[in-house]
């Protein structure tokens, strides 16, 4: 593939070591400068979130045509049972997104 493109573009094409995270370094990176300029208070959960217990409830929301599928990650192993509707996810929610007006996310 790396040669395909170099022959096709005719350049050398640098693959870094750590490609496959690229994109999470590049996204720290980001978050590090917006914390500094903005002095906003940091989400890092620290690295032991490695060792949570997590689990995740997908649910429809019908606030619109957009019927998105919203996840949302709670933390802990307590059973959630059936969840009707987004509002009704109880507990230490500690991210949830897909919607796509944003109505539902936390990051
Ligand atoms: S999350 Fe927003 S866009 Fe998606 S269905 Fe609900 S109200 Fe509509």
């Amino acid at each position: 593939m790396v040669k395909a493109f170099e022959e096709a573009l005719n350049t050398k094409v640098v693959v870094p070591e750590n490609h496959q995270t690229m994109g999470a370094i590049g996204a720290a990176l980001l978050a590090m400068e917006n914390h500094q300029y903005t002095e906003t208070p940091t989400k890092f959960k620290g690295w032991e979130v490695g060792e949570m217990n997590f689990q995740s409830v997908t649910c429809q929301c019908n606030g619109c045509s957009n019927n998105c599928e919203v996840i949302t990650i709670l933390e802990g192993s307590e059973p959630i049972g059936h969840v009707e509707k987004i509002s009704d996810i109880k507990g230490n929610i500690i991210a949830r997104w897909g919607g796509t007006c944003g109505r539902w996310d936390i990051a």
